[in-house]
């Protein structure tokens, strides 16, 4: 059987796939990208970080993100039991964009897609990754491929991007999954029409809003260009087992419990069923080995809390295609020194982050009344995905200047 070869294969086409599949081919790399569905499709994760930006202007994809006519974003907003306080983006420590998109994800990631194509790389939707032979000492892997018909072929690739997600294809081949070191929780979320009308809702921010009882129990709206909006909570799946009902009515009770947001959504028509997911964090014992690397949530997710999911995706993809681009012009790369532990900081500087709104500790801070203008911008940084910026205090040492900083405030 004639076995086709490609450079570089890459396991799906979401953020962390396209933009790595971009990125490459400007490097002149042949791609193929395997994509298991068919574009447009649902996914989740629908609000930019400005950080974002950057990569999409690496990649040369900015232009058709920009010209989508999505909407703007400039901040996040918090509230709880009443009380409202909000970041803007473009008044942070860290140098770079301060404004970003809130974006349907199918349309989002169709474009992203595109865009790889545009750039040359091959993308075929609706087929699926079945087994992936890693070889050793330089020789290609063996991937098998399932097509839509049910039929299967096998490709030889020299390198292998594994961009699936969730999906975690080479993290289950190989092993390589680690249990994350959060409690298990879940999402409902629906995107609605929202019904908001003036009033102080600024649809430039994605809102989080506290449950009024339960500190780790929290709600996201975030909104999108004509006048619909995602909204979701997240917490523990004992939390969220106790509703019964469809997703759509227990999503409605948990949202009655909490007054402004339910004031918020009075004219709100729920239009679209919900869905449910569960137990998403993930972690790996390694990022990185012989003919291969993890990229975006197919090596680790946190949290949905801060928006940090397709930030990070971005970042692996343009670490990656930075260190293959050495070696296949020959250098002798270092995937931990260039790729791992690059990667790393930042996802542990929005760690320290989600470990501490969990706690309380984050939301002790940013709810005090007397905020430090310079700090606030240190955070304000940070909450607009600049988190590899060694230059912040809060990411060089993240875990001691939010606690500091957490006792502080309990204080006054
Ligand atoms: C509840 C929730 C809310 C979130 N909110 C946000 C947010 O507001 N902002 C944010 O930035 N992030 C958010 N995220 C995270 C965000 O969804 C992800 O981090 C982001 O989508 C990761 O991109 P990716 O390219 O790694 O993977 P994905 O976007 O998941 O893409 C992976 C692709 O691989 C394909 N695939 C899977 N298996 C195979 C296979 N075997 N063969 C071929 N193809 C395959 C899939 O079909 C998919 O298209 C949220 C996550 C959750 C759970």
């Amino acid at each position: 059987m004639n076995i086709e070869a490609v450079e570089i294969l890459i396991v799906g086409a979401g953020p962390a796939g396209s933009v790595a599949a971009a990125l490459l081919r400007q490097q002149g790399r042949q791609v193929l990208v395997i994509e298991r569905e068919q574009f447009p499709r649902f996914s989740i994760g629908e609000s930019l970080l400005p950080q974002s930006m950057a990569y999409l202007e690496q990649a040369g994809m900015l232009q058709a993100v920009v010209e989508a006519g999505f909407q703007f974003k400039n901040g996040a907003a918090f509230m709880r039991n009443g009380r409202y306080t909000d970041f803007d983006f473009r008044d942070k420590h860290s140098a770079g964009w301060g404004t970003t998109y809130q974006v349907q994800r199918a349309d989002f990631d169709h474009i992203l897609a595109k865009e790889a194509e545009r750039f040359g790389a091959e993308v075929r939707y609706r087929h699926e990754v079945l087994n992936i032979e890693l070889g050793t000492k330089g020789v290609p892997a063996l991937v098998t491929v399932k097509r839509a018909d049910g039929e299967q072929y096998q490709v030889r690739a020299g390198f292998i991007l594994d961009a699936s997600g969730f999906g975690r294809v080479l993290p289950r081949l190989l092993k390589l999954e680690t249990p994350s070191n959060f409690p298990v929780r879940g999402a409902i979320f629906t995107h609605i029409a929202d019904g908001i009308h003036g009033g102080d809702f600024d649809r430039t921010k994605i809102r989080v809003t506290v449950h009024p009882q339960h500190c780790d129990v929290w709600f996201w709206t975030i909104p999108f260009a004509g006048g619909r909006c995602s909204l979701g909570v997240v917490a523990e799946t004992s939390f969220l087992d106790r509703y019964q009902g469809s997703a759509t009515e227990r999503l409605q009770a948990i949202v009655a419990e909490e007054p402004s947001l339910s004031a918020l959504l009075a004219h709100a028509r729920w239009d679209t069923p919900a869905r449910q997911i569960v137990g998403y964090s993930a972690n790996v014992d390694k990022l990185w080995g012989e003919g291969y690397a993890l990229l975006g949530n197919a090596g680790e997710f946190l949290d949905p809390v801060f928006s940090s999911g397709v930030t990070i995706a971005f970042k692996s993809a343009s670490l990656a295609a930075a260190v293959l681009e050495r070696q296949f012009a020959g250098e002798q790369v270092d995937w931990q020194a260039d790729f791992g532990a690059p990667l790393r900081k930042g996802v542990d500087t929005f760690r320290a982050f989600v470990e501490s709104w969990y706690a309380g500790g984050f939301q002790t801070i940013i709810f005090h009344e007397n905020q430090q203008p310079e700090v606030k911008r240190m955070i304000s940084a940070i909450l607009a995905g600049y988190a590899w910026d060694l230059s912040n205090p809060f990411v060089k040492e993240t875990s001691r200047r939010l606690a500091a900083l957490e006792a502080v405030c309990a204080q006054g």
